[in-house]
């Protein structure tokens, strides 16, 4: 400790803990406990340099934790005490370089309920729109090209942002930070409807895409659903005829296709699953697969 009360510590912290969220929530923590310091993302996670009164520095290391971001996984926490600096604030570096490799990645993970929140908000600027994402939900391992894992090196590259997702992704306290595939019905990608000839059948409306994708499931016709890390086929898994058609045309006549459902209690009647696997297809994965 130095002649003025002050603590200072440098803590590496390794497992999945870049692109869900940790820098900033480091962030506001340090803040809420009065310390000042800096993060950055290293070859193997984060490393931040912490300095404040000791015993905001206890609650700070007991809380991180108690309180991270909910998809991170800390598999290692080490911390070494070192001489305070003159610091004032608490700073976020920018991924320098391409040295991060070997940091973990998340999967991707089913929109969260503060997204699905917005999303049926008539008056939110997302209303509606399904590639809605957050640093706590969202694709991550699929549309990532090559790591640090930041806009650049997505597939998400080629969307320019608009002023308010680049906001949401400037502001350290907001939920959107530095969430790489944060996107709006503006700046991101648009749904839309094509027939088997390549022609738009929605009248340029993403609802009537979605709706008019329904009926033709509903009808036994085989939908493309262009996701993000490919295509999906889909049929009715209720309709014995579609589901031939699209074995036929697939040429798999025997082997079992993944089945699609809105949420685990409608799979029970069909599959069975125990706990670890319920855990698995948890609240926040959405669609489940099986
Ligand atoms: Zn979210
Ligand atoms: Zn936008």
């Amino acid at each position: 400790m130095g002649s003025s009360g002050i603590a200072a510590k440098k803590i590496e912290i390794s497992g999945v803990v870049q692109g869900v969220g940790f820098r900033p929530f480091l962030f506001g923590l340090a803040c809420a406990h009065h310390l000042c310091g800096h993060v950055s993302n290293t070859s193997s996670g984060v490393a931040l340099f912490i300095q404040g009164k000791p015993e905001n520095l206890d609650a700070f290391l007991l809380d991180i934790p108690e309180k991270k971001p909910l998809l991170s996984q800390i598999s290692n926490m080490v911390s070494t005490d070192m001489q305070p600096l003159d610091l004032t604030d608490f700073t976020i570096i920018k991924s320098r370089d391409a040295r991060t490799k070997s940091a973990l990645i998340s999967p991707d993970v089913g929109v969260c309920p503060n997204c699905l929140k917005e999303m049926q908000d008539p008056a939110d600027r997302q209303f509606e729109y399904p590639f809605i994402n957050c640093t706590n939900c969202g694709p991550r391992y699929t549309i990532i090209q090559d790591i640090p894992y930041d806009r650049p090196n997505t597939s998400m590259k080629s969307f320019a942002m608009c002023p308010d997702c680049r906001k949401e992704y400037e502001d350290p306290l907001n939920r959107r930070f530095h969430a790489q595939p944060n996107a709006c019905p503006v700046c991101g990608p648009q749904v839309f409807l094509l027939d088997n000839k390549e022609n738009q059948v929605d009248g340029n409306d993403p609802s009537q895409a979605m709706a008019l994708a329904a009926q033709f499931l509903k009808q036994g016709k085989i939908v493309a659903i262009k996701g993000l890390g490919g295509f999906h086929l889909a049929v009715d898994a209720a309709n014995a005829t579609a589901v031939d058609l699209l074995r036929q045309r697939k040429k798999r006549p025997h082997k079992p296709f993944a089945l699609m459902a809105a949420r685990d209690s409608s799979l029970f009647n069909h599959v069975y699953l125990d706990r670890d696997e319920k855990d698995c297809l948890g609240p926040i994965t959405g669609p489940l697969y099986c």
